[in-house]
This record gives C-alpha cells, sequence and structure tokens, in this order.
C-alpha cells in the first residue's frame, strides 16, 4: 500500500531514503533546510565507497594514541577542544567504552553487513535505474601503512575467504605509480578491488534530479522546528514558515539536526558532530595522481580521485562545533598532501572545505524504528554515511512497506 512520508533533511541519508520510497511506489515529501540537497556533510566529503573497510573509529589503543595526537600540533589526525558541555563528556565516556577490541569487531561486523548490502543496492540502482552522472568509479581502494607494525596487524585480520589482499610495498606501487614519491616510508599495503568511488554531491543531485521527474516526490524548502504527536503516533511536522506538515509515516535524516528534532520526543540519539576537512584540486595527467583510492592509515588521510579532481579527507576535531575551515589545519592537510603525492594536481587552486560527520559514539548508525508507531530513524552515519546511505534508505522503505528488513539489523537499531 502506498503511503504518504515526510523525510527530515536533505543530505544523502535522506535523498538514499527518499529514492528507495519512491522506487518502492510510496509519496514522498522531503524537507530541506538549504536551497539545494546535500550542502552539508554530503557536500565535499572523501567520496569513498569504502565498502570493506569499515572498522570503527573506537578501538583498543585509540585512547592511548589520542593522548599522543593531542601533542602533535595542527597535524595531529584528531584533535580534542573540551566543552561545558553534557553531550561532549556523555558521548566521550561512551566512545571510550566502545574502545575495545570485542566492541570494535562486533560492531565492524554489523557496519560490513550494512555496507555489503549498500554496494548491491546501488548497483541496482545503476543498473536498473541507468542512475549516473556522480563520477562513479569502481577502481578499488588501497589502503597503505606507514609502519611495519600496523602493516603486520592489519594483514594478520584479512580472514580466508576475504577479498582483500596484502600488498608488498613494490607491489602498492606497480598498482599506484603515483605513489612512488613516498615509497621509502611506507611498510606495505591491503588492497580490496571492488572498493568504489564517488562524488557524494553529485549523487544527492541525481537522485533529485531523477526525484523531481516523479509525481510521487515533492521537496519543501523549510526548517523542521518541531513534532506534533497524539499518543504513541505523530501527526505533523511544525515548519519554521509556522506551517505544519501531515504524513502517513516520518523518517529524521537530519544528520546534525537530528538530535534537536529527536530530544522534545523523549528520544535520546547520543550523536556528536565530529569535524574534518576536504581539499579539491585539479588533477594532473599522468601518474602523479592516484587513479585508486589509497587511504594512508597512519595519517588518517584518504584519496579519491572524482573524475578530473583529486578529493582529499582527514581530521577529526572533536569540540568545534562550526563548518569553518580552520587555516593551521588546513595548512597541515595541504602539507601532508603535498608531502605524499607532490605531483598529484594543481595544489594552488584547491578547494578547501570542511564538514562535521553526524556520529555515533560507537561508529553505528541508528535505524528503524522508534516508541512511536510512523516515526522511524535513519541516523548518526558517522565517518561512512556516503558508503552506507543507499542500504539505510532501502531498509527504510521495506519497513515502512510492512516488509521485512532486507539485513539483519542487530546493532544498527536505536536503543
Ligand atoms: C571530512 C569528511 C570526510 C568524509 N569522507 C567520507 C567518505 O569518504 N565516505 C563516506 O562514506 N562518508 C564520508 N564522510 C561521512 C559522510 O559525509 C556523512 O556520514 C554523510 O554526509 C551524512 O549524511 P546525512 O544525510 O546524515 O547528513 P547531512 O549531509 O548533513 O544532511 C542532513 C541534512 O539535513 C538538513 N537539516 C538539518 N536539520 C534540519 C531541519 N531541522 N529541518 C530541515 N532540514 C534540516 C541539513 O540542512 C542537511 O542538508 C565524510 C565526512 C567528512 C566530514
Amino acid at each position: 500500500m502506498s503511503k504518504q512520508v515526510a523525510i527530515i533533511g536533505g543530505g544523502v541519508i535522506g535523498m538514499a531514503s527518499a529514492y528507495a520510497l519512491v522506487r518502492a511506489g510510496h509519496q514522498v515529501t522531503l524537507i530541506e533546510a538549504q536551497t539545494q540537497p546535500g550542502l552539508e556533510t554530503s557536500f565535499a566529503n572523501g567520496g569513498q565507497l569504502s565498502y570493506r573497510y569499515v572498522s570503527p573509529l573506537p578501538d583498543a589503543g585509540v585512547p592511548l594514541k589520542a593522548i599522543a595526537w593531542m601533542l602533535q600540533g595542527a597535524s595531529a589526525p584528531l584533535q580534542f577542544r573540551p566543552r561545558l558541555s553534557t553531550d561532549q563528556w556523555q558521548w566521550c565516556l561512551n566512545f571510550l567504552a566502545a574502545c575495545r577490541r570485542s566492541v570494535n569487531q562486533r560492531n565492524g561486523g554489523h557496519l560490513l553487513r550494512l555496507a555489503l548490502y549498500s554496494q548491491a543496492v546501488l548497483q541496482q540502482w545503476r543498473e536498473q535505474d541507468g542512475l549516473d552522472g556522480f563520477a562513479w568509479k569502481r577502481n578499488g581502494k588501497l589502503v597503505v601503512y606507514r609502519s611495519q607494525a600496523t602493516f603486520a596487524t592489519a594483514a594478520g585480520k584479512i580472514a580466508e575467504g576475504d577479498e582483500q589482499r596484502a600488498l608488498s610495498v613494490d607491489e602498492c606501487l606497480a598498482l599506484e605509480p603515483a605513489l612512488t614519491d613516498v615509497a621509502d616510508k611506507l611498510a606495505g599495503g591491503i588492497f580490496s578491488a571492488s572498493d568504489e568511488a564517488a562524488d557524494c554531491f553529485l549523487f544527492c543531485q541525481a537522485l533529485e534530479q531523477r526525484l523531481q521527474a516523479s509525481v510521487r516526490y515533492w521537496r519543501l524548502r523549510d526548517q523542521v522546528t518541531g513534532t506534533h504527536h497524539e499518543g504513541s503516533r505523530i501527526k505533523a511536522l511544525t515548519l519554521a514558515n509556522g506551517s505544519e506538515l501531515e504524513a502517513d509515516e516520518f523518517i529524521l535524516a537530519a544528520g546534525n539536526g537530528s538530535q534537536a528534532i529527536a530530544a522534545p520526543l523523549g528520544i535520546k540519539l547520543g550523536l556528536y558532530p565530529l569535524k574534518g576537512y576536504s581539499l579539491s584540486l585539479p588533477a594532473a595527467n599522468g601518474d602523479g595522481c592516484p587513479q585508486i583510492s589509497v587511504t594512508d592509515f597512519d595519517r588518517k588521510t584518504v584519496y579519491a580521485r572524482l573524475g578530473g579532481q583529486l578529493r582529499v579527507a582527514a581530521m577529526v576535531d572533536i569540540g568545534a562545533h562550526d563548518n569553518q575551515v580552520d587555516p593551521r589545519r588546513m595548512q597541515a592537510l595541504r602539507a601532508n598532501c603535498e608531502e605524499t603525492f607532490p605531483r598529484a594536481g594543481r595544489y594552488a587552486e584547491a578547494r578547501e572545505w570542511a564538514g562535521q560527520r553526524p556520529s555515533t559514539a560507537t561508529g553505528t548508525p541508528l535505524l528503524g524504528a522508534t516508541p512511536y508507531d510512523n516515526f522511524w530513524l535513519n541516523v548518526g552515519h558517522g565517518s561512512l554515511g556516503f558508503t552506507l546511505a543507499c542500504a539505510s534508505g532501502q531498509i527504510l522503505a521495506e519497513l515502512i512497506g510492512g516488509a521485512a528488513s532486507p539485513i539483519d539489523l542487530t546493532g544498527l537499531r536505536a536503543g
């Protein structure tokens, strides 16, 4: 039965939800505060569809590393700015509690299940619907390690039957000649041939274009300021323009804006914004610019070739609640990239960007039902929102249509 569904938020998560729902025959009204979809965290992220490399940030050893990073200054992968905020301290305590090997492995397993399903859903949309125009490429991903110890640990985790392969430095160079300039600093790499890359903003735009062609989709430019409920059902959303929007079902996919909408309903999401930075530079011809996606594990920096540009993304700032580019952090990111790939492209023309990952303390998103019968969550995708968007949207569409989730949602539900 076709339902009238209201989606709050038009980032990659809201857009993928809208696409899956319209595809399934539902009517969708999407409310987005910005002029266009995809202008917040989904705008210039790392561009990696990292389906097989989904280990959550909290892990054994991370608290010790974090202390060392705090002493490292502007080039540190992680910076912490303490605030007088119970949200921050609660999130940090939950993060520390998740910094255990067993918890990391368990949550990594949940993320892997969701990520592999996401790859299958995107493939369906590309092949069955001809969805394109977002610089998509299945070019594989190479995670390179600068330290022998981290490489040995990572290589030891590859299980029998995994698609991942451990490579020597020479094999890394044969696969990605752009690494030549940094070869003497590498210990080895791990390659996943089926991982993909694409431009997340262009993906949001491609979905919007398809949706606009459907009579079952309508996008409102407005801010959701609250909800109106009767008993265990949401009746309507309150909008900044003073009107109310009714629907049969409601999906919360407002990224960092989600908490403010859920809290008055008594729903605690436990999200915290983790700020990060990116650079997009015109790629050089020849072999100086990586063709495959590269992750520099020890520097926590990701590189993706998106059409004619190289996207570089890195860093986590805890306690920086804005999208301003911090010049010290950006300078450090530029220096890191120029040292690693000096011939990658025109650094002088690089576009700088900062965004905030809407993150749970465990690194796993919150999908599905809430205590309200017709209010659904699709939030908290942290550093993997683009990778996980298609699965998350499809799962919500199935649940709202009354079907069972296509994958086991253990570890991915709220509460
Ligand atoms: C530096 C960096 C690099 C990253 N690299 C990668 C990567 O390589 N691969 C990957 O998979 N992921 C990556 N990510 C993560 C990914 O970008 C995010 O997980 C994803 O964009 C989150 O999508 P979202 O739709 O939840 O949030 P958003 O994109 O922020 O969308 C939420 C939308 O809701 C709207 N909104 C909020 N409140 C309201 C309201 N009250 N009313 C109406 N509208 C509202 C906002 O305007 C916004 O457009 C990266 C993130 C960063 C910061």
